[in-house]
């Protein structure tokens, strides 16, 4: 019985792991010598995201990463986080192995999203947000990547 609703439902999505963490930041230049330098993380590289009006870089630390978001329009999710918040952590992204079953089963279970379908983030990745009320005031992100090719994934360098 302790698992009851588990068995009942039949599926429950499954979380991989802590894909990232999303940190807003002004200036991703200004920023670094924090993650770099003082915490000693190497940058793996930038990114612009054009649809979500934000540059990226990414800190791998293992195979989870530091995202740093620097917006590139203050209308953009980005430029009104730091406008309302200022700098600091802004969402955690968990990888799921089937983002589309997840948001159909989320769904189904009545959870507000904020994307109802999956979307391309950075790094070529299906991204969804879940809407921060449904969750405590924690915004996640699921995340789906591709399998990394037998010779050994860019991403992990
Ligand atoms: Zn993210």
């Amino acid at each position: 019985m302790r698992f009851y609703c588990r068995k009942v439902q039949g599926e429950t999505m499954k979380v991989l792991k802590l894909d990232h963490v999303g940190i807003a930041v002004e200036k991703i230049d200004a920023s670094l010598p924090v993650w770099e330098g003082l915490m000693g993380i190497p940058l793996n590289g930038t990114e612009e995201v054009v649809e979500q009006k934000v540059r990226t870089a990414f800190l791998p630390i293992g195979d989870s990463e530091i995202e740093l978001l620097e917006s590139t329009d203050p209308e953009g999710p980005i430029g009104k986080f730091l406008a309302a918040r200022g700098q600091g952590v802004q969402h955690l992204a968990f990888r799921v192995d089937d983002i589309d079953a997840a948001l159909a089963e989320l769904k189904a279970k009545g959870v507000r999203l904020i994307d109802e379908t999956p979307r391309y983030g950075a790094g070529g990745a299906r991204i969804a947000f879940l809407h921060p009320k449904a969750t405590g005031g924690v915004l996640i992100e699921l995340c789906e990547r591709k399998p990394q090719t037998q010779t050994g994934g860019a991403r992990e360098r």
